[in-house]
């Protein structure tokens, strides 16, 4: 029996990470070590020799960084990597810190369209070398579902933590200690591992959308501004406005914002007259309004429900910010980011 092919690309994150003990000073740090793919085949040879029952693996090292360091620049780079080698492979199995994690996979379901191959994206939370390691089931169980395309719940960019699957555009970092790092909110999980790997029922799974692909280009001026109790708008200069492409608004959980300032109407519309477009997340993850009936629509957060604000709805903050980049990348106009940030590219969010 030939076993399945599968292309282990390597980016960094504590996985491949070496812990390094100073007992003098009590402290344990990790650092990127830099990692060829020789090295990493060796490396994952002695800790996981079992994967050879699983797949036959190629292993490329793409970078050796913190995900810290991995933004636009990298998810371009990624995503013509893998669309270059897909065809090669039954699925690719992508090795990420943790920390942008979230944001990698949000672009790569938007880049990689149609997905014809699965994506599974993992990482660990103590790297591969360490006792008591997340690394080695999560890598295990990642290689064995990409393994299992063509089947619709993981022919896309999925993620793969502490033995569940999620849609890779709907998950958020959680934790930075548990091995449950990730949560889906609004969007379970494509399959759960427990002693098999069971599947989520497939004709529930949506079916990816035929909306055509963007140019792979992201605005690098899209900014998040958190909203706080009497927010100091005025410090938000014409200057600072005049260059932003875009804006995510993360606003109070109920949709509200802080209306009854002058000052903030007052940067609501000079943001208005500059045509930026304004994309609301609520601090919580996002619902309101439209989607859901029963939400309340407060008062304190009217003006927010008016041109130029686009809810995210259920669309995660890093989903949203990708999203909003990549439409702002192909050009500045308003009109067009309204038609656009409407369109399902990858099952991203319900408005
Ligand atoms: N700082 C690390 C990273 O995101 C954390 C991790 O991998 O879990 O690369």
């Amino acid at each position: 029996m030939t076993l399945p092919k599968i292309l282990i690309l390597y980016t960094g994150g504590t996985i491949g990470m070496d812990l390094q003990i100073n007992s003098k000073k009590g402290e344990v740090t990790v650092a990127v070590p830099q990692l060829s793919a020789q090295m990493l085949t060796k490396k994952l040879r002695q800790r996981l020799p079992e994967l050879t029952r699983i797949a036959q693996c190629d292993v490329d090292v793409l970078m050796n960084r913190d995900s810290a360091h991995i933004g636009p620049d990298e998810w371009i780079l990624l995503a013509n990597h893998i669309q270059r080698k897909w065809r090669n492979y039954d699925g690719v199995v992508l090795l990420h810190g943790t920390d942008t994690l979230a944001y990698t996979s949000s672009a790569l379901s938007l880049l990689l369209r149609p997905c014809i191959k699965p994506i599974v994206i993992t990482g660990a939370q103590r790297p591969l070398s360490a006792l008591r390691t997340d690394a080695r089931m999560n890598l295990i169980s990642a290689v064995e579902i990409a393994a299992h395309g063509p089947r619709k719940q993981v022919n896309q960019v999925c993620v793969f933590f502490d033995n569940k699957l999620f849609q890779g555009n709907r998950v958020r970092k959680e934790s930075a200690s548990d091995f449950a790092a990730f949560k889906s909110p609004y969007c379970p999980p494509l399959a759960v591992v427990g002693t098999t790997i069971r599947y989520s029922d497939s004709r529930i799974s949506q079916d990816q959308p035929k909306t055509p692909p963007l140019t792979r280009r992201f605005s690098n001026k899209v900014v998040v501004i958190h909203l706080t109790p009497g927010f100091p708008a005025d410090c938000m200069s014409d200057e600072f406005l005049s260059q932003v492409d875009g804006i995510i608004l993360v606003v109070f959980l109920s949709g509200t914002a802080p209306t009854h300032l002058d000052s903030f109407l007052f940067f609501l519309s000079r943001i208005k007259g500059r045509k930026v477009p304004v994309v609301l997340v609520t601090e919580g993850g996002t619902l309101l309004p439209g989607s859901s009936g029963s939400a309340l629509h407060y008062a304190a957060g009217k003006e927010l429900r008016s041109a130029g604000c686009f809810w995210a709805g259920t669309m995660t903050l890093e989903c949203a910010f990708v999203k909003t980049s990549l439409i702002l990348g192909q050009n500045r106009d308003l009109k067009q980011f309204s038609t656009l940030w409407r369109k399902n590219f990858a099952n991203e969010g319900d408005f």
